[in-house]
C-alpha cells in the first residue's frame, strides 16, 4: 500500500507473509494542516497507538552497516560538487548536519543541489546487504505489537526498501521516506514540526495516538512538543551490551568514520521529552498496557 493510498484509505492490512513491505510514494502535500488546535497531552499511553518507527539504528544496526560508508560517500559528493579538498568537504558535511539537521538540507539551501541526485549518489552503499543485522527477537516483537505501523525515516525510499526487504521486515502500512517529507515544496525531514503536523493531518490522526520510536533524541523532542508519545530506542547505542555484542559477533566490524555516541546518546538518562527508553522492541507491547 502506498503512502498516498494509506492517507486516503486509512487502515490497511499488514502484508501477507512472504510479500515485501509496501513502500510509499511521495505525497503531494497541499492541504493546510489543522493548525490552531493545541496538542493533546495524554495522561497514559494511547489505547490505539499508531507507531512510527525510525529505520537506522532503530530497526537495524546502521552504525555497523551503513553510517561509515554513507558519511564517506557524502564527503565524496561535497568534495566533487563543491570543489573542496577532503578535509574541507568533511568539515562542511558535519557543519551542515549540525546546523540544518541533515547534510542534504545544507546543500539545498546553500548550493541548490538536486536532492534526488544527492540521495542516489550517496546511497549506493555496495555490499550493504551483507552488513545488515537485526535481532530475531525484534522481528518477533514487532509482529506481536498491536496497532498500525509506519516507517518514518530521513533516508531515501530506495535505501529503506533495500534495508527492509533484505532484513525481511514486514507488517508496515507504508514507508514515509525523506522524499515524502516535503511541505509546500520544501524538504522538511525530521525533526521538522511542520512535517509532523502535516503527516498527522494527512493520516487524520490526533497527535496523542502517534508514537515515535527513534534513536535520535532531537527527533523525539520535536515529536513530543507536538503531543506525540516518544520512545527512545537505545539498543544500538550500547556497544558493550550483550545484545549488541551478540548481534555484531561475526565478520563485519564497525566501519571507520562511524560517529561516537554523543552526550545525548549515552545510556542512563531519560530527558523530559522521552516517554520511555528501550533497548529492544520487545518492551513496546508492555508500554501500551502499563504505561
Ligand atoms: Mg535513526
Amino acid at each position: 500500500m502506498s503512502y498516498r493510498a494509506a492517507q486516503a484509505g486509512g487502515r490497511a492490512r499488514a502484508a501477507a507473509p512472504g510479500t515485501p513491505p509496501a513502500y510509499g510514494t511521495p505525497p503531494a502535500y497541499g492541504t493546510p494542516p489543522a493548525y490552531g488546535a493545541p496538542p493533546v497531552e495524554p495522561t497514559a499511553w494511547p489505547r490505539r497507538p499508531v507507531w512510527f518507527f525510525d529505520l537506522d539504528d532503530t530497526l537495524h544496526d546502521a552504525t555497523l552497516a551503513a553510517f561509515g560508508p554513507l558519511n564517506g560517500a557524502m564527503t565524496d559528493y561535497l568534495q566533487a560538487s563543491l570543489g573542496l579538498d577532503r578535509a574541507a568537504a568533511d568539515a562542511r558535511r558535519r557543519a551542515y548536519w549540525q546546523r540544518h539537521g541533515a547534510t542534504l538540507l545544507g546543500l539545498i539551501r546553500h548550493h541548490g543541489t538536486d536532492p534526488h541526485h544527492f540521495l542516489a549518489e550517496t546511497h549506493r552503499l555496495p555490499g550493504l546487504e551483507a552488513r545488515l543485522r537485526r535481532p530475531r527477537s525484534d522481528a518477533q516483537a514487532l509482529a506481536r505489537l498491536p496497532g498500525r505501523k509506519f516507517i518514518l525515516t530521513n533516508g531515501p525510499a530506495a535505501y529503506a526498501a533495500r534495508v527492509l526487504g533484505s532484513l525481511g521486515w514486514r507488517g508496515f502500512e507504508a514507508v514515509i521516506a525523506i522524499e515524502a517529507m516535503r511541505v509546500f515544496g520544501q524538504w522538511r525531514p525530521k525533526p521538522d514540526a511542520r512535517m509532523l503536523r502535516h503527516l498527522l493531518a494527512r493520516l487524520k490522526l490526533p497527535a496523542h495516538r502517534a508514537v515515535l520510536v527513534d534513536d535520535t533524541p532531537g527527533h523525539l523532542r520535536a515529536a513530543r512538543r507536538e503531543g506525540w508519545r516518544t520512545v527512545w530506542m537505545q539498543g544500538y547505542h550500547r556497544p558493550q551490551s550483550p545484545r549488541l555484542k551478540r548481534l555484531r559477533a561475526g565478520p563485519p566490524t564497525v566501519p571507520a568514520g562511524s560517529p561516537p555516541p554523543t552526550a545525548w546518546q549515552r545510556p542512563g538518562r531519560r530527558p523530559a521529552h522521552v516517554c520511555a527508553r528501550i533497548s529492544g522492541l520487545n518492551r513496546l507491547r508492555a508500554l501500551t498496557f502499563h504505561g
